[in-house]
């Protein structure tokens, strides 16, 4: 992990491109062995998109895609509601929940017993970041990436104000400085390091 001495406030680089295509092929090697007769993935729109794009050209066994969304979980809003359903019937097969963060964990308990009712030969949890530290509900993990601590996290699928999603690292940054001026903030990520592979990844 990219270790530069950077000013507080600054963005860092948490996972390089190079690192979030190390924790994919470990992920897709993991669930390929487990499910040898194959699986279906279910994504969470929007943020899990490129994370599920890799994850399941890097698996070696039969996959199905199918998305869930739902609405986001704030505190006082109820509970969080299904926006959009999956079109596949997934009784008596393997599910796969496909994350790109688990925070709170209300988000992946709600869908898990979502697809419990479905009565699929099993329901597991993949997400690429675990933020174990902000958790509200406890939430089996199946297959994880990497934990991170940071409070706010955005790039490869996670959004600020619908942007920066197609970042191709993952970095921490300073929610007020990213709304204050988000591009120059997110040019002060690229400027932040020069190793080639950060470089790469603004392309990716
Ligand atoms: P939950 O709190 O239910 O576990 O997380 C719900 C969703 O909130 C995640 O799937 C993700 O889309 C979003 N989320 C949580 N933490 C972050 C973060 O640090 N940055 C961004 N951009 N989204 C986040």
């Amino acid at each position: 992990m990219p270790s530069d001495p950077l000013r507080p406030g600054e963005p860092r680089v948490l996972l390089t491109a190079a690192q979030i295509e190390g924790i994919v092929a470990r992920l897709a090697a993991a669930m390929s062995a487990r499910y040898p007769a194959g699986a279906v993935l279910i994504g969470v729109l929007r943020g899990s998109v490129p994370f599920l794009a890799d994850l399941v050209r890097a698996m070696t066994v039969p996959v199905s895609v199918d998305f869930m969304a739902i609405t986001p979980y704030a505190p006082g809003q109820g509970r969080v509601r299904l926006l959009k359903d999956l079109d596949l019937d997934i009784a008596g097969r393997d599910a796969v929940i496909v994350e790109d963060i688990v925070d709170t964990g209300l988000s992946t308990a709600f869908l898990r017993s979502e697809l419990q009712r479905r009565r699929p030969r099993s329901v597991a949890v993949c997400t690429l970041l675990d933020r174990r530290v902000r958790r509200v509900v406890p939430v089996e993990i199946d297959f994880a990436g990497a934990e991170v601590t940071d409070p706010y996290v955005i790039g490869f699928g996670l959004d600020h104000e619908g942007r920066y999603r197609n970042l191709g690292l993952i970095a921490a940054a300073d929610v007020e400085l990213l709304t204050a001026d988000a591009d120059a903030y997110v040019a002060a990520l690229y400027g932040s390091t020069d190793t080639a592979e950060v470089h790469e990844s603004a392309h990716g």
